[in-house]
C-alpha cells in the first residue's frame, strides 16, 4: 500500500546516527520525531483495514448463507416426502391387518354355514322317524332357523367381501400414490446429492476464506461482527451508505455523520440497526486488492 510505504520512509529519513557498541555490533539510533503523526496514520490504515477485512468477511459470508439458503429448501423436502411415504406405507400394513381380520371373519362365516347345512340335514333325517306331527313340527322349525342363520351368514359374508373389495382399491390408491412419492423422491435425492457433491467444495472454500479474514480482525470486533450478523434478517453486518441511508435498515443518516464514516478514523455503527459502516470510497479503492 501507498501510504504505508510513505510512513516507512518517513521512519527510514530519520536515523540519525549509527554507533558500534562494545560487541562490535552496530546499533542504528532513529529519532522519531514524527511518531505522533505516523502512529495517527498508522491508526487511520488500521480502521480501515479493519473495515476492508470486515467487508470482505460479509461478502464471504453472504456467499455461505446463499448456498445454505439454496440447498435449505432440499433436504427439507426430502425430508417430508420420506415422512409421506412411511406414512402411506404404515396405512398399506394396516390395511392388510384389517384384511386379514375380514377374512377370518368369511371363514368364520363358512363353518358357521357348513354346521347349519350338517343340521338341516340331520333334522330331515330325523324328519323320516318322527313318532307324530308335533315332533315334525318341531324339527320343520328348527331347520328353518337353520335356514335363516345360513342367509345371515351369506348376507355377512357379501358385506365383509364388499368391505375387502372396498380395502383393496384403497391399498391400490395408495400403492399408485407411493410409486409416484418414490419417483419424485428418487429425483430429489439425486438433486441434492448433486447440490451436496457441488456446493460442499465450495463452501469448505469459503470458510477457509472466512478464516483467513476473521484472523484479521480482533476478537472482539469480530464477536460484534458475528452479534450483529445474527441478529441481522439479511446476514449483513456492514454496509455502505445508500442514498444518505443505511444500507442495512434504511435509516436516514445525518451529513456529518456521513463525513465521519467517510474519515474512517474510527469505527462507526448505524445508531439504528447497529451495523458497522463502511466508506463506499474505501470499497472502491480497494476492490482489486485482495481479488
Ligand atoms: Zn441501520
Amino acid at each position: 500500500m501507498a501510504k504505508k510505504k510513505v510512513i516507512a520512509d518517513e521512519i527510514a529519513s530519520e536515523v540519525v546516527e549509527v554507533k558500534t557498541n562494545s560487541t562490535g555490533t552496530k546499533e542504528i539510533i532513529i529519532e522519531r520525531k514524527q511518531e505522533v503523526t505516523a502512529e495517527q496514520i498508522q491508526e487511520e490504515l488500521s480502521i480501515a483495514q479493519k473495515l476492508l477485512s470486515l467487508y470482505y468477511l460479509q461478502q464471504v459470508c453472504s456467499k455461505i448463507d446463499k448456498i445454505l439458503v439454496e440447498r435449505g429448501e432440499l433436504p427439507n423436502e426430502v425430508r417430508d416426502l420420506e415422512d409421506a411415504l412411511e406414512g402411506l406405507k404404515t396405512r398399506i400394513a394396516k390395511y392388510h391387518e384389517e384384511i386379514k381380520a375380514i377374512q377370518t371373519k368369511i371363514t368364520e362365516e363358512n363353518t358357521k354355514i357348513l354346521d347349519a347345512q350338517a343340521l338341516i340335514k340331520r333334522y330331515e333325517e330325523q324328519q323320516q322317524n318322527v313318532r307324530n306331527n308335533r315332533e315334525y313340527e318341531s324339527l320343520a322349525k328348527e331347520i328353518e332357523f337353520q335356514t335363516l342363520e345360513i342367509q345371515l351368514s351369506e348376507k355377512n359374508k357379501t358385506k365383509h367381501a364388499a368391505a375387502v373389495e372396498a380395502k383393496s382399491e384403497e391399498i391400490k390408491g395408495f400403492e399408485e400414490k407411493v410409486n409416484e412419492l418414490q419417483e419424485i423422491l428418487t429425483q430429489k435425492q439425486g438433486e441434492l446429492e448433486g447440490i451436496l457433491a457441488e456446493t460442499e467444495e465450495r463452501e469448505a472454500e469459503l470458510r477457509k476464506e472466512a478464516e483467513v479474514y476473521k484472523a484479521k480482525i480482533e476478537p472482539r470486533l469480530l464477536s460484534a461482527f458475528e452479534r450483529i450478523r445474527k441478529n441481522a434478517r439479511n446476514g449483513l453486518a456492514i454496509v455502505q451508505i445508500e442514498r444518505d441511508a443505511c444500507g442495512g435498515c434504511f435509516s436516514t443518516i445525518p451529513p456529518q455523520r456521513q463525513l465521519d464514516i467517510r474519515l474512517h478514523k474510527k469505527i462507526i455503527v448505524c445508531e439504528a440497526c447497529g451495523r458497522i459502516f463502511i466508506d463506499k470510497q474505501l470499497v472502491e479503492e480497494h476492490q482489486n486488492d485482495n481479488k
